[in-house]
């Protein structure tokens, strides 16, 4: 049984067989051989390994004649490894016996071999278990060749293991069959983790080199409430997991009972909690969890998924039916939010030194005005199937805003001289995500229709914490007293100047930071539709005399630390102990 504490992405769990992706996404099989293949599967695992050796021993001339033995002598271990008899007749041992195939007995006893090579106490030898995930992975690319398993076609329900999870793998997910995943990288607000979050998906991430250390068809355990993957679980183990899993649905079940009640405290205050989504059909599930609108509609995700741009028919499509979808609710649209982590540096227009500093956002868009009118125009023309707001991201100044509206007006333009039908009187806002902003919210809102704090940037920016980065992760948190107090100044700003405030960062969604919020005077939440209920339990078991009580604490407390377990010990007082 291995044990590993990562950051859990939603509160769920799950149990069931591993697949794993490595680095380079090779999905190994669990596969077995009738009888008659067996030999077979020695002889492809030798000709792996000879193929192998061969390549290794042209790279370490090649690089003993450009720069000397010191640094070609790395791969001779790799050599030396690939011939050890011991190995050798390891594999073909577990071939004979397990009946397998050569790739899963690879995968099989490299997984002990990288076991025992970081559990030894010298430091330079742990250090080696990168050169035997290299070796592991030589061998794989012989055997497997070019082929990547097709994860859309699963059997049985899965756990998916993978070193990283880039958001447009993520997107694809089978959902029937993907029961949870784990990830090697990540931060909580990464894209793939908000993807994994809206998806429901148990998840825990950043758990630094679990890849090497699990093999596929094991059993494995993803407990988001407690942030830990547990690999090869013992009896006991498994049936404290089957007992829990269970409880949690039968609570998701009953939380769903109170779509139809409205989110008001017990004092009699009414606030607003809408669904965040990326794709179109999301807008049925944000009615199915009873969300009063939609607070943040990531068009992004059409481009992710895509393998090119979406034409200006295909986006009116699918705004058009999102917008229907929403049975006459709001739908605030953002416009496009590519770049950082929201496409693989392979799709990236041009690979960014720093990405999250870099031509991003907004800023992309208004230096590509005809990319940015395209999507404008299919926005507009989708506006007359309903309500619409349209919110324009990671703005930091009001020559950015004063732009992209121009951008829309010559959008209208355009489908004025078409004869395009449209609505005039669509809110326009901002999403409130970089310190900038925040500090001038002043003066926006005396420009804008409404603002959205959009708090998973806004931490990331104000602390100087890449919120993708699980080496940093303990360091971003919204309960930084910096975060707190921007938070204060925005929401009295807005209120101030009559101006509509929501949130759909990610601390929407996450019940620790509700009374704070609500004693805030924030009064529209977005959030992960999964999340709705159980927000709205906790407003429902609220008093806003309290709420304010706890913002006015909070604020005056000095670190993180402590404003987290005073939110923590606040709000445990109103919820289940399973919740929080
Ligand atoms: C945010 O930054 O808080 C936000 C909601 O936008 P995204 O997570 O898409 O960057
Ligand atoms: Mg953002």
């Amino acid at each position: 049984m291995e044990i590993r504490k990562g950051i859990a992405v939603s509160p769920g769990m799950a149990m069931a067989e591993a697949i794993v992706l490595d680095a380079e996404d090779y999905r190994i099989p669990t596969r077995y051989v009738e009888e008659n293949f067996v030999e077979r599967e020695k002889e492809l695992l030798e000709r792996a390994v000879e193929h192998s050796i061969a390549e290794l021993k042209l790279q370490r001339d090649k690089l003993a004649s450009n720069y000397g033995g010191e640094t070609s002598g790395i791969l001779d271990f790799h050599v030396g490894i690939l011939q050890d008899h011991k190995l050798r007749r390891e594999l073909h041992d577990l071939i004979l016996r397990k009946k397998c195939s050569a790739a899963y007995a690879v995968s099989r006893s490299f997984l002990a071999l990288k076991r025992r090579f970081s559990n030894l106490k010298n430091t330079l030898f742990a250090q080696r278990v990168k050169d035997i995930q290299d070796i592991e992975k030589r061998l794989l690319q012989h055997l497997l060749g070019e082929e990547r398993e097709d994860l859309e076609h699963l059997t049985k329900d899965v756990v998916l293991v993978a070193h990283d999870l880039p958001p447009s793998l993520c997107a694809g997910l089978d959902k029937t069959r993907v029961v949870g995943v784990v990830t090697d990288v990540g931060g909580l607000t990464s894209h793939t983790a908000i993807l994994l979050r809206s998806l429901g998906m148990p998840a825990v991430i950043g758990l630094s080199d679990f890849t090497s250390h699990v093999s596929g068809g094991e059993l494995v355990v993803v407990d988001g409430r407690r942030s830990l993957v547990i690999a090869n679980p013992d009896l006991e183990t498994i049936r404290r997991y089957e007992s829990e899993i269970q409880r949690i649905h039968q609570f998701t079940d009953e939380l769903v009972e109170l779509k139809e009640l409205p989110a008001e405290t017990l004092d009699g205050l009414q606030v607003q909690l809408m669904g965040n989504i990326e794709f179109p059909y999301e807008s049925e599930i944000c009615l199915r969890q009873g969300a009063s609108g939609i607070g943040l509609f990531r068009t992004e995700y059409l481009y992710i998924r895509a393998q090119t741009e979406p034409n200006e028919e295909e986006q009116y499509e699918a705004y058009t039916t999102t917008i229907k979808g929403m049975q006459g609710r709001t739908v605030t649209i953002r416009t496009m939010d590519l770049g950082a982590d929201k496409y693989t540096q392979a799709k990236a227009f041009e690979p960014e030194r720093n990405p999250f500093l870099g031509l991003r956002s907004i800023r992309y868009c208004l230096r590509n005005l005809d990319f940015f009118k395209r999507q404008l125009r299919a926005i507009l023309r989708a506006s007359v199937h309903g309500e619409i707001r349209i919110m324009f991201p990671l703005i930091i100044n009001l020559m950015e805003f004063r732009q992209a509206k121009m951008a829309l007006f010559d959008a209208m333009e355009d489908l004025e001289e078409m004869g395009l039908p449209f609505r005039k009187d669509i809110p326009i806002g901002i999403m409130v995500e970089t310190p900038a902003a925040a500090i001038m919210c002043k003066e926006f809102v005396r420009e804008v229709d409404f603002v959205s704090i959009g708090t998973n940037d806004l931490i990331q920016y104000t602390l100087a914490v890449d919120r993708s980065n699980e080496r940093v992760a303990p360091l971003y948190t919204a309960a930084h007293p910096a975060v707190l107090r921007l938070l204060r100044d925005i929401i009295i700003t807005a209120e101030k100047a009559g101006v509509d405030c929501s949130l759909c960062g990610e601390i929407a969604g996450e019940p620790v930071y509700t009374l704070l919020l609500l004693g805030l005077g924030l009064r529209q939440f977005s959030m992960a539709s999964g999340d709705i209920p159980e927000i709205k339990k906790l407003i429902r078991s609220s008093r806003l005399t309290h709420a304010r009580k706890v913002a006015r604490e909070a604020l005056k407390l000095e670190t993180d630390r402590q404003v987290h377990n005073y939110l923590r010990d606040e709000t445990r007082k109103l919820l289940p102990p399973e919740v929080i």
